[in-house]
């Protein structure tokens, strides 16, 4: 499942860098392409862009969530 970025994005930047995928695109708000987003799974435990953003503004698809929420699932999906 790939997470997405809220309005709350005050487009930083921060996260961009921090995506082993190269999921996320610049812009009003960032935006996480859903074809390349793993979540970090093979990369990282946590999901690096969550991480990274300073205003919580990424979470799971359809819905805002909270951050061991996404690391919970990250794991989940981490464990296989
Ligand atoms: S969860 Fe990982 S793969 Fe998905 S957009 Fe964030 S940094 Fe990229
Ligand atoms: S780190 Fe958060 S606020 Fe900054 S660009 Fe990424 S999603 Fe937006």
């Amino acid at each position: 499942m790939a997470l997405m970025i809220t309005d709350e994005c005050i487009s930083c930047g921060l996260c961009i860098d921090d995506c082993p995928n190269e999921a996320i695109t610049e812009g009003e708000p960032f935006f996480i392409n859903p074809e390349l987003c793993t979540e970090c799974v093979g990369f990282f435990d946590d999901p690096q862009c969550v991480n990274a953003c300073p205003v919580e503004a990424i979470g799971a698809c359809g819905k805002s969530a909270n951050r061991p929420t996404i690391r919970a699932a990250g794991r989940r999906a981490a464990a296989g």
